[in-house]
């Protein structure tokens, strides 16, 4: 049994060194046979002359991917998934907030069976407004997604060979992996861990980075947003006709009746912009089909020690 471990940095200088060590020394006492994949996603400091380092002192058990420039993680775990040839492959992100203490529960219950075992992190140490807003999230967007998606899951999990082959076998561009983790199924199984804080660096998660990646989570996974278009549509159109009836039958009581501006206004101005959000909604898809059928590569590589590595990150 092989264990891969990806790992995709960005700007974490600060904390590879530290990382390496710690998940080395807990696989060693492990005792498993394993390759570490660490994926450079075009860092801007001196993480790709560390992981050089590192991939020169522990030569046959590191990889590593180093891309032209910063693609993003989607683009990077899937660059290291792609370079693993383990029985099983655990994502974990380098700053420490996973615990790779972790990684012994993941083994065992893999050996009983388990295709996909997620780390689920409690929300201790976030901002109370943060855990709130990302709680309602979670709650619309299941409604709305045919995918399941869980508030504190992230891409902290171990993955069987067969389950990371079936994500391999997507070749979208628009990677929104909780989605994509959910989509391929297989034998799931979930445990909590107490929320650890970033060992060293920062964040690379802006407010409006969330923002985007929230509506990416409504978006990618199905059109049933453009379906609450048509019925929206339909009801406005149902009341309209109610409306037009009430006005005609008053007309022709009482006569017409000639204000009505506000009425009017607020029709126009209401109306002009739910048409403007359906065709952002609309434009959206079509956004992403473009991007689709560009089918450029999902990431460029810019050095690699990694002999499996195609050079560029052709479609699978
Ligand atoms: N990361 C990446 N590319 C990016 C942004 C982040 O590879 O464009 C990596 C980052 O180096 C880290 C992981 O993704 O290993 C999680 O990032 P971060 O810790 O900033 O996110 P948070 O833990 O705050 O959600
Ligand atoms: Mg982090």
């Amino acid at each position: 049994m092989r264990l891969s471990i990806v790992v995709p940095c960005y700007n974490e200088e600060a904390v590879v060194d530290l990382f390496d060590a710690r998940i080395r020394e807990t696989l060693d006492d492990l005792g498993v046979d394993y390759e570490l994949c660490y994926v450079d996603d075009g860092s801007k400091d001196g993480t790709l002359a560390k992981l050089r380092a590192l991939a020169v002192n522990r030569e046959a058990s590191t990889r590593y991917v180093s891309f032209s420039r910063n693609f993003g993680k989607e683009a990077g775990i899937l660059a290291g998934l792609r370079e693993t040839t383990g029985d099983a492959v655990v994502i974990m992100d380098a700053d420490l907030q996973h615990p790779p203490e972790l990684i012994s529960t993941m083994l065992e219950l893999h050996r009983n069976g388990h295709d996909q075992i997620i780390a689920r992190r409690t929300r201790e140490g976030d901002k109370p407004m943060r855990t709130a807003v990302s709680r309602l999230y979670y709650r619309v967007i299941n409604k709305w997604v045919d995918v399941e998606l869980t508030d504190g899951v992230g891409d902290f999990r171990l993955l069987s060979r067969r389950a990371v082959d079936a994500l391999l076998s997507m070749p979208e561009y628009n990677r929104f992996s909780k989605g994509l983790f959910s989509w391929i199924g297989f034998d799931t199984v979930t445990f909590d861990y107490r929320n650890a804080a970033r060992e060293a660096g920062e964040t690379k998660w802006r407010f409006g980075a969330l923002v985007n990646y929230g509506m990416d989570g409504l978006i990618s996974f199905n059109n049933r947003p453009l379906r609450l278009a048509i019925y929206l549509g339909m009801a406005m159109a149902g009341i309209a006709a109610a409306y037009a009836v009430v006005v005609t039958v008053m007309a022709m009581i009482k006569g017409p009746d000639a204000p009505g501006y506000v009425t009017l206004l607020v029709a126009i101005v209401g109306l002009g912009g739910l048409q403007m959000l359906m065709l952002g909604l609309i434009g959206e898809y079509i956004g992403r089909i473009y991007y689709e059928t560009k089918r450029r590569p999902h990431f460029l590589v810019k050095e690699t020690n990694a002999p499996r590595s195609f050079g560029v990150g052709v479609q699978a």
